[in-house]
């Protein structure tokens, strides 16, 4: 691979608690330190956080409680706390916070940091900077921290693992290649598993063959995600710093029908309605949902739902729909009339950066995303109408602004039937064409 010309045209940090729960757990219990230690669900069943010695003894995450205390007898089980996790997570950013003013917090326990500037504001090298912030977590919160420095966030991330626990690593242009040599491809983060074998089968093993390999391989390999990955293992900054407010739990939408009906074409219609508005608001603010609750309240008032996981995070509207379809297949026929409806989005992630998104492969809802996105900015300007499935026509239009255009373009029985996907598709085109050109 080509080395970069210089060492630092960015620098960004991330800083990773090492073991976490367990950590925030022996600040107030110091009785247990230097015993195996885990910590379970909130229902108690398994293991989601356990100490380096329970690990080395064959304690993993995930693990139920029953045959971790099996495999480790003297392994002591704490409830979970998230509540003191969260104090302490704040106040480990507020600590960070001294150092960089733009921060990300990527999950609970972890964070990236634009660096840049700071070693003329320190006066110091990013080393001693990074030693600086562990030694502040340590002596003002009293757990430890490791932290990568790298020329993008992916890079950073790698380095931080490296030299786990309380640990430094600084990884600068010029040494982005040697640092590579030393890893293997199920280092990065993203490429999981599955996707390392594939790569060993056509002999790339560590991160800095993959690195080497051409364009046109790592895309016909590993596709759009790969190259974005690919591009930051060569020096590139492809993912951004995103430091904006914190997730929504949910979103929902729902209303009454104004009747109350057991037709079902008229339920998928109010549905469709519903679940292309929240589709609309969840591109709008780059939004994407792991699982999608349906609800329909009968007649006595009573709710019943639905939730359907979707196969991966999700603000398509074909996507979200065939997710309603399946959810109002479980729930029908309600025992009573219908009287309202409605979806919530779950699981809530950023399209651009959650875990388990953040290099994920979704080739063709990132292919359809600049036509919802269109549709998303028509829908602002004209009324949020203007463009909808053919099957949200049964629901009547609510007084007020009337839009300037509408086209009822999504056709099929149920309005959102996947068959019909690609004709719509381009239909939907020619609507964003003529839409913007009046
Ligand atoms: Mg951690």
């Amino acid at each position: 691979m080509r080395s970069l010309p210089r060492d630092w045209p960015r620098a960004f940090a991330h800083v990773d608690a090492d073991c976490f729960y367990v950590s925030c757990e022996l600040i107030r219990r110091p009785e247990l330190r230097g015993r195996p230690v885990a910590v379970m669900s909130s229902q108690d069943a398994c293991v989601v956080a356990k100490s380096y010695d329970a690990k080395a003894r064959g304690i993993a995450t995930g693990m139920p409680v029953w045959e971790a205390e099996k495999r480790l007898p003297g392994l002591v089980l704490l409830p979970a706390d998230f509540r003191f996790y969260g104090l302490m997570s704040a106040r480990m950013f507020a600590v960070l916070a001294r150092f960089s003013p733009e921060i990300e917090r990527y999950s609970i326990d972890e964070g990236f940091l634009d660096m840049e500037g700071l070693r003329g504001l320190f006066r110091c090298d990013y080393r001693t900077l990074a030693d600086r912030m562990r030694r502040a977590v340590r002596e003002e919160l009293g757990i430890t921290v490791s932290i990568g420095i790298s020329v993008n966030k992916l890079l950073a991330k790698m380095a931080s693992e490296a030299n786990k626990p309380d640990g430094s690593t600084v990884v600068p242009g010029r040494r982005v290649a040697e640092f590579l040599a030393g890893r293997s491809c199920g280092d990065i983060p993203g490429i999981g598993a599955r996707r390392a074998a594939l790569l060993r089968k056509f002999g790339v093993h560590t991160a800095r063959q993959l690195a080497d390999v051409g364009f046109a391989q790592v895309r016909r390999l590993l596709g759009k995600f790969g190259v974005d990955i690919w591009r930051e293992l060569n020096g590139e900054q492809v993912f951004a710093l995103d430091m904006g407010e914190a997730l929504p739990k949910s979103m929902a939408r729902t209303a009454s029908l104004g009747c109350r009906t057991r037709a079902r074409r008229l339920v998928e219609g109010h549905l469709s309605y519903h679940v292309f508005r929240l589709a609309m608001d969840m591109t709008s603010r780059g939004l994407r949902a792991r699982r999608l609750r349906v609800m329909l309240r009968l007649g006595n008032f009573e709710r019943v739902y639905a939730d359907v996981p979707l196969p991966r995070a999700s603000s398509s509207y074909p996507q979200l729909s065939r997710a309603a379809i399946r959810g109002l297949d479980e729930l029908w026929p309600p025992e009573r009339e219908v009287g309202a409806c409605g979806v919530i989005a779950m699981s809530l992630a950023r399209a651009n950066q959650a875990q388990g998104t953040l290099f994920a492969d979704d080739g063709e809802e990132t292919r359809m995303l600049p036509l919802w996105e269109s549709i998303a900015r028509i829908n602002r300007k004209y009324g949020r109408r203007t463009v909808q499935p053919a099957a949200s026509a049964v629901v009547p239009e609510r007084t007020g602004r009337q839009p300037r255009f509408r086209y009822p373009v999504i056709e099929g029985r149920a309005g959102y039937a996947s068959e019909t996907y690609s004709t719509s598709k381009q239909v939907l085109m020619a609507a964003c064409s003529i839409v913007f050109r009046s």
